[in-house]
């Protein structure tokens, strides 16, 4: 039975996905992008990748089952493979692990001299560790431990840059919603940061915002010391130091810039 992916939001995305066998090997089928078929296939995708990777599943296999390919080639032949090997989740940066596996895609094909790239064919996700229930479960966002904060607050900025362009409806929906909102559990990664770096930088700063200049603008309750923000120039998750080079004391207005700020 053919099902939809739903994102982290529990959306519904136009990816479709059934659960399937290719010789004994059961997982997750992902159904092919053309045109506005499975539009969503290469988010999709990344959304089951990052999941996989929550879970802790180190790796997976994946192989065409496009039926083409099913009636010329052994299984063997229809792997995808990243640099002769199976593909490794633990670690891998999701966005670039989907396109690699999509660049490798396209090199599988019955005629190797033909030029069409094929890059979405329907593929089979492997796990001798992810049985048939959770590959749905992972599918439907119903796995545990499944969605960190980033991933949730992501897939909400998105919903919103989609609100503003459908301006038209939205009274409409708006009456219909749930003003209950419902309630979710995610699971949150954070850095330990050094305190050290954190009071050399504030008294760098000397009770001035670093970027403004301006006066912090108000003092702490707690230490009377005046409060500024210390911001990271290079995010840590995005392999920035937490050293006092690297960081700036701010004013919660500066520091919002910083993060959301042209
Ligand atoms: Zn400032
Ligand atoms: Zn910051």
């Amino acid at each position: 039975m053919l099902e939809n992916i739903l994102d982290f939001n529990g959306n519904v995305l136009n990816a479709k996905f059934e659960i399937g066998s290719d010789e004994g090997k059961e997982g997750l089928v992902l159904h092919s992008w053309s045109g506005q078929k499975n539009s969503a296939y290469n988010s999709a995708l990344e959304i089951v990748l990052k999941r996989l990777q929550n879970l802790n599943i180190k790796a997976i296999r994946i192989f065409i089952v496009s039926k083409d390919l099913l009636k010329f080639f052994n299984q063997k032949d229809r792997e995808v493979l990243l640099k002769g090997k199976e593909i490794i989740i633990a670690n891998s940066d999701i966005n670039r692990l989907r396109k690699d596996i999509g660049s490798e895609q396209t090199k599988i094909k019955i005629n190797p001299q033909s030029k069409g790239g094929n890059p979405t064919k329907k593929i089979l996700l492997y796990s001798p560790n992810v049985s048939s229930e959770l590959w749905k479960d992972i599918a439907l966002n119903k796995s545990k431990n499944v969605t960190t904060l980033k991933e949730f607050n992501e897939a909400l900025e998105k919903k919103i840059t989609e609100s503003k362009l459908m301006r038209g409806g939205r009274e409409e929906r708006l009456k219909k919603a749930n003003k209950r909102p419902e309630e979710i559990e995610v699971v949150s990664k954070t850095f330990k940061r050094n305190a050290d770096v954190i009071t050399a930088v504030l008294d760098r700063a000397n009770g001035f915002c670093e970027k403004c200049e301006s006066k912090a603008p108000f003092i702490r309750a707690k230490d009377n010391t005046p409060y500024l923000e210390v911001h990271h120039v290079i995010q840590l998750a995005d392999g920035g130091e937490d050293s006092v080079e690297n960081a700036i004391a701010v004013c919660p207005n500066c520091h919002r810039e910083c993060h959301y700020g042209i």
